[in-house]
């Protein structure tokens, strides 16, 4: 857009995530999200505790703070000797206690860094109820979520551009797959991605009103969520209207693709945090030998990034699919114990992201074959034994049947013909056959040899190499 003067863009995060425990946070519930398809039985995970009844105590749940600590070990944050936990007061149907148990001075996890963006902290708190308004009328709750831990991350206001939301995002929810720590589903709400938007005429000074931009359900909802915001905001800049830029909080509405305004935005003092009474507090340091779990974390997103490149010296954005998609790293894995040198490890690494990845995308029927047999596909590929036509028909075979692709290539004919008195004979009938090809080749028309070599392609019934065919063609036309 066109404006008449530039603005300065402050984005920052609040990621929510829940923590993938057999438990709930406080109480011995089960903590189970809905599973797709199948009918989630409301208010059937609740009990006394979780709906705060009078009389019960919370019970710290440890495996949440294991994640929590994993985590801040992972991105390189500082863990914090002393945490305890807070009362967030507010009322509100989704609380059914009237106050959120979280952290607010000190929380489990500080700074780090993820995606080169620098966070400010990681706390724990409880997840709230989920309600349902469109059923005219009446409103429904359901408590079963009422109590799941819940992972607040907060990344500091740095980010100046929309597409780093994505990259970040992504990377996180990566991480706690890596680590176990959370399925980080965005559909199913187990992560949640809130984006604070501020824009300022001054590049030094962020603009104090920013808007905090909730329900988005997937990375693109919030990189468009932003985008719309900072339009909006540069629009009533624009039109000398900033004072109406208020600090408030505003939905995303997927289907008509804005930000609506849900409410004026609370400051910390109008929840009247205070320490939980009912929770000890944590002396983390020596609940934890940090060094050794730091060295008990599986290898991370990047350093497996760096380990592929150093390894195998394969393209990026092949990495980036080994790195996020499990079932085809650990095929690609199972390969390289089959074959060694570079050049053969690419060449599996472009068929397995491209063809083999392209294959089991679309065909929910398709198996992935041995790396036996694959390894053994790759070998004669390189060795130009087959045609790159003949790997993929081969591959559409082998995805459905178990075949060793020596044996399928001899019985249907596919092993490239270099033999080369085979391809001089057909070279020179094709010659003698073709005297005006030949004439304009000869004065110049250095073309004219492709369509000779097509011709020996289809002669030989697609299994010449046509490298060498042309070799010999120039040798027989010199
Ligand atoms: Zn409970």
């Amino acid at each position: 857009m066109e404006t008449k003067r530039p603005y300065y863009v402050t984005i920052g995060l609040e990621i929510h995530v829940e923590l993938k425990t057999n438990t709930k946070a406080f109480c011995s519930c089960k903590n189970e999200s809905i599973v797709i398809g199948q009918e989630d039985l409301p208010n059937t995970n609740v009990c006394p505790v979780c709906t705060g009844q009078p009389g019960t105590l919370p019970v710290l749940n440890k495996a949440a703070v294991d994640h929590m600590v994993r985590v801040g070990l992972a991105i390189g944050a500082e863990i914090a000797d002393f945490t305890e936990f807070d009362r967030k007061n507010y009322f509100y149907p989704d609380i059914p206690k009237a106050y959120q148990i979280s952290q607010y001075k000190f929380p489990i996890v500080s700074g780090g860094k993820l995606a080169r963006i620098d966070i400010t902290r990681v706390h724990l708190e409880e997840d709230t109820a989920t309600s349902s308004h469109d059923t005219g009328g009446y409103s429904l709750i359901n408590y079963n979520r009422a109590g799941v831990p819940l992972m607040e991350l907060v990344t500091e206001p740095l980010i100046r551009d929309t597409e780093t939301i994505v990259v970040f995002a992504k990377e996180l929810q990566l991480l706690l797959r890596t680590l176990g720590a959370s399925d980080a589903n965005m559909e199913r709400g187990q992560m949640r991605v809130e984006v604070n938007v501020s824009i300022s005429p001054d590049r030094d000074k962020p603009w104090p009103k920013y808007v905090e931009v909730k329900n988005i359900n997937s990375f693109q909802a919030a990189k468009k969520a932003a985008e719309y915001e900072i339009s909006r905001m540069t629009d009533l800049w624009e039109n000398g209207r900033e004072n109406e830029i208020i600090k408030e909080t505003r939905g995303w509405d997927e289907n008509k693709q804005i930000t609506i305004s849900q409410r004026s935005k609370e400051n910390a003092e109008d929840y009247r945090y205070f320490p939980e009474p009912d929770l000890p507090k944590l002396y983390l340091h020596s609940m934890y030998d940090l060094d050794e779990v730091k060295n008990s974390l599986p290898e991370l997103p990047w350093q497996m990034r760096e380990r592929y490149k150093k390894d195998f010296d394969i393209k990026d954005s092949d990495i980036e699919i080994f790195v996020n998609e499990q079932v085809m790293r650990d095929f690609f894995e199972a390969i390289v114990t089959e074959i060694h040198d570079k050049n053969s490890i690419q060449l599996a690494s472009n068929y397995i992201t491209s063809d083999l990845a392209g294959i089991m995308k679309t065909d929910k029927d398709a198996l992935l074959p041995t790396p036996e047999d694959f390894a053994e596909l790759m070998k004669m590929a390189q060795e130009g034994e087959l045609s790159s036509r003949g790997v993929k028909d081969i591959l559409f075979v082998m995805v459905k049947t178990p075949i060793k692709p020596k044996d399928y290539a001899t019985e249907h004919d596919l092993i490239q013909k270099n033999d080369p008195e085979f391809l001089k004979n057909l070279a020179q009938k094709l010659i003698s056959e073709n005297p005006d090809v030949v004439a304009s080749y000869k004065s110049g028309k250095e073309n004219a040899i492709m369509s000779l070599v097509g011709k020996i392609m289809k002669e030989s019934g697609g299994s010449a190499n046509p490298q060498m065919a042309k070799d010999i063609l120039l040798e027989l036309l010199k």
